[in-house]
């Protein structure tokens, strides 16, 4: 990576902007109730705080669309990121124009401020040139550490980032850059992909652009019916992502042509509800009518455990089966404890795996976890990310 750093960055007595993920889950009583974003983020803050800069962190929370909404409000961030680090956090409210510089103006070296929700105004995500520019006007200099954000193209991380000479990445984003761009760059061969997870759109670009750099895909989860549907077996009442078929098959195509094998299920978990205390059976490949499967069988996991038993690097994405009922955990579980025991570098990406991680308390024994679903699948999927590109190379 040939971005600029924070490191490279000198920041003593200088007004740092530092776009940040906060977009954390809050109760109803506007409580942090998972804090892992704003700790994912502590290491570039103390870095800059300890440096002598004066920060200044903007970040979104939520979909408030352009309207200041109480509930969506940052201030609760503002006393959790306060308590882990130490010291206070001054909070800056809401105000109609962004460029208001109270309470800006009275931070010392080494104090941190926290902007008021981001997507409160309109202008942000049409990243418009104007309110770009008056953000700006806020710093001295621009370090972007939301990686969960980074595809989109936004005022707060691409349209400001135009307004500074150097625009660097945080340790957060330099981090998730060496372990996805790795994957795709010199992945450590046997290279091991998993997809899961109920939709095809999202993840068929990523198995197409790791086909080439692999050696096996296995595919899990709801995903895995409308493969086996396109080869002709029976799904039953499984979900199918019938407006993506085609592409289904163009990837089934493209891997019998460069010899590769997307790895199915070969057996699987089916129930005759949708629920966890619905009537369960174990079958193999062809799903009766009147079932829909619901997590991988206990041939398929240990088929793709035998697979990441062999490989040096794997990624994972999407729970092998609906995890969230207890009935059907077993194959979500035992692949995120087969990644845990691998003797490899792993990566995991997605909301829904990284849950299942944390659910079961190893996300130690990941290598990386990547804090951005959207945005890790955009990099794997070969795109450029318009908030990374936007960044100042190293000179
Ligand atoms: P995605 O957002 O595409 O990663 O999908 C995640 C969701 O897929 C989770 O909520 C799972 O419950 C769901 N899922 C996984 N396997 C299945 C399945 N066999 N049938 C229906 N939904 C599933």
């Amino acid at each position: 990576m040939n971005k600029l750093t924070v490191e490279n960055l000198d920041v003593f007595g200088k007004t740092v902007m530092v776009r940040v993920d906060f977009n954390v889950p809050l109760n109803e009583n506007q409580q942090v109730t998972d804090d892992t974003r704003i700790v994912a983020s502590l290491p570039t803050i103390r870095f800059l705080l300890e440096n002598g800069a004066r920060l200044i962190l903007v970040s979104h929370l939520g979909r408030p669309k352009g309207n200041p909404k109480p509930e969506l409000s940052l201030e609760p961030v503002a006393v959790r990121l306060s308590e882990l680090l130490g010291k206070p956090v001054v909070f800056k409210p809401f105000s109609k124009e962004i460029n208001t510089v109270s309470p800006i103006d009275e931070l010392k070296n080494g104090d941190c401020l926290l902007m008021e929700n981001i997507r409160f105004y309109p202008e942000e995500e049409q990243n418009d040139e104007q309110f770009s520019k008056s953000l700006a006007s806020l710093a001295d200099k621009f370090v972007n550490d939301a990686f969960g954000t980074a595809h989109r193209a936004h005022a707060s991380n691409v349209g400001v980032a135009r307004h500074f000479s150097d625009a660097a990445c945080g340790f957060l984003i330099k981090k998730e850059l060496e372990y996805l761009g790795s994957l795709i760059l010199q992945p450590k061969n046997p290279f091991c992909a998993i997809l899961g997870g109920a939709k095809v759109k999202d993840k068929i670009k990523v198995i197409a652009n790791l086909l080439d750099k692999t050696d096996h895909i296995l595919v899990g989860g709801g995903m895995a019916y409308s493969f086996l549907k396109v080869l002709g077996h029976k799904i039953g009442n499984s979900i199918l992502d019938a407006d993506h078929l085609n592409l289904v098959d163009a990837i089934l195509k493209k891997a019998s042509d460069c010899n590769k094998q997307i790895h199915l299920p070969v057996d699987h978990i089916v129930a005759d509800e949708f629920k966890n205390d619905a009537t369960i059976q174990t079958v193999d490949t062809d799903i009766p009518n009147g079932f829909m499967g619901m997590d991988i069988g206990p041939k398929t996991i240990n088929k793709f455990l035998e697979i990441i038993n062999q490989s040096a690097t794997v990624f994972w994405n999407g729970p092998m089966g609906v995890f969230e009922m207890s009935s059907f955990q077993e194959g979500t579980f035992s692949i995120a404890h087969g990644l845990a025991k691998a003797n490899a570098v792993t990566v995991v990406g997605g909301g829904d795996s990284v849950a299942a991680v944390n659910k079961i308390n190893i996300a130690d024994q990941i290598t990386h976890i990547s804090t951005g679903g959207g945005a890790s699948l955009e990099l794997l999927e070969g795109k450029s990310l318009p908030g990374i590109d936007i960044l100042s190379e190293v000179k």
